[in-house]
């Protein structure tokens, strides 16, 4: 069995395979059928799709949940590819045609259309530590489709639930409150600032040009939590516009620029699409992006390098934010979106689910690739302005 470390009678027979006799080896064999029979039954009684795929995306498994949720057949097996059944998601996971999956874990979520409506979170993760049979480099990859619908349609309940409102209008108050004192407190240091500098260069005017300076980091630093805070617990309509991404990203990039450069971060940005053009809530969007390089940015050290790719095909676009940064684990990439889960110190856990929220709003979604140890990548799909309208039409 996949046990790991231990080793069962299972395998210590199997290891002798070669010098059992007949009976022994019709033993082996039923003993063999009643384990699969075993493993099968756990995975068929499983709620979540679970798929095992190769690395060119053919279905090599697929439990009885899967089998439901993407309209599989059992005559399909080894046969089709997962690309062919969820056509969106090659070009999510940005494979061309014939490329083959790299060994990161992914993260995305989908729309799927047959058999019937409903939102999954899929997630890819490589086929590792089987051992055995499997010890030498496999190509094979896990599938795990989580159906998300009812999450979708009670989250926006959720927040309108009574208890949790009242308390949330209570903290929205005083987030809001807040901002008072902050820009008081901004506008003396700024004072401070000026006062200093006619000050005459002395070793106690840097010593308090520097305090000043943590007193600012601070002051943004409770800024940024208070705004993310509201930003999160107050949906707000979006207030679509005719927007170009390209634009739009270099912009907030811009507003980053003294961040980036302090933390001493080089942004790439490479385009294929000369004016990706979306409908978007240009503030909602610019939020998105903020967010996701503040997590590269922290997820980095110095040196470190942000890659923008802007992609688009006839109905989407894709921006992908890559980073060289301490990348997710397996057990932390299924916990990203949870509001309030964070692995960093000073963190607020609410910058994600924002991202995700905005992104449903926009009619697009998030993905994410990760590999521990080496960077991520945040995958926005962005439906193209021209396809609403041919929808609509
Ligand atoms: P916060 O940044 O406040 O922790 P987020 O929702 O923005 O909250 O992110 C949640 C968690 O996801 C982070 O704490 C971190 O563990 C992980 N994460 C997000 N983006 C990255 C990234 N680019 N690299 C590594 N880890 C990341
Ligand atoms: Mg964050």
């Amino acid at each position: 069995m996949i046990t790991g470390k231990k080793v069962s009678s299972l395998d210590r027979v199997l290891g002798q395979v070669d010098s059992l006799d007949t009976t022994n080896l019709t033993n082996l064999v039923n003993k063999l059928a009643r384990e699969r029979a075993f493993l099968e039954t756990i995975f068929n009684t499983a709620r979540e799709g679970i798929l095992v795929i190769s690395d060119l995306g053919v279905i090599e498994y697929a439990n009885i949940a899967s089998h439901q949720m993407i309209g599989l057949k059992n005559s399909d097996i080894g046969e089709v590819s997962l690309w062919r059944l969820i056509p969106d998601l090659r070009g999510s996971l940005g494979l061309e045609e014939g490329a083959r999956i790299e060994s990161s874990v992914s993260s995305r979520e989908l729309e799927l259309t047959y058999p019937e409506n409903r939102y999954v979170r899929l997630y890819i993760l490589p086929f590792e530590g089987v051992g055995g049979m499997h010890s030498d480099k496999s190509n094979q990859f896990i599938v795990i489709l989580s159906d998300i619908t009812s999450e979708k349609q009670s989250s926006e309940a959720m927040i309108e639930s009574e208890r949790i409102s009242s308390i949330l209008l209570l903290a929205a108050g005083v987030a809001h409150e807040l901002g008072n004192p902050l820009n008081s407190i901004t506008i003396h240091l700024q004072l401070i600032e000026r006062q200093l500098k006619k000050l005459e260069e002395s070793a106690a005017r840097s010593k308090l040009e520097s305090s000043v300076e943590v007193c600012r980091a601070e002051v943004s630093r409770l800024d940024g939590i208070i705004k993310n805070f509201l930003e999160a617990i107050r949906p707000q309509t979006p207030d679509f516009q005719t927007v170009n991404l390209n634009e739009l990203l270099q912009e907030s990039l811009q507003f980053q620029a003294s961040e980036l450069e302090d933390r001493g971060i080089k942004v790439e940005m490479e385009a294929d699409v000369e004016s990706p053009i979306v409908r978007a809530d240009k503030q909602q969007v610019k939020q998105v992006f903020f967010n996701i390089t503040k997590n590269a940015m922290e997820a980095m050290k110095p040196g470190g390098l942000i890659r923008v790719k802007v992609q688009s095909n006839e109905e989407r676009v894709y921006l992908r934010f890559g980073d060289s940064g301490s990348g997710i684990s397996q057990d932390s990439l299924s916990r990203v979106f949870e509001p309030y889960h964070t692995t960093k110190k000073g963190g607020t856990g609410l910058g994600l689910m924002i991202v995700e929220r905005i992104m449903r709003e926009h009619g697009g979604q998030v993905g994410i690739d990760s590999k521990e140890g080496i960077g991520t990548v945040v995958t926005l799909e962005f439906p193209k302005q021209n396809r609403k309208f041919r929808m609509l039409g």
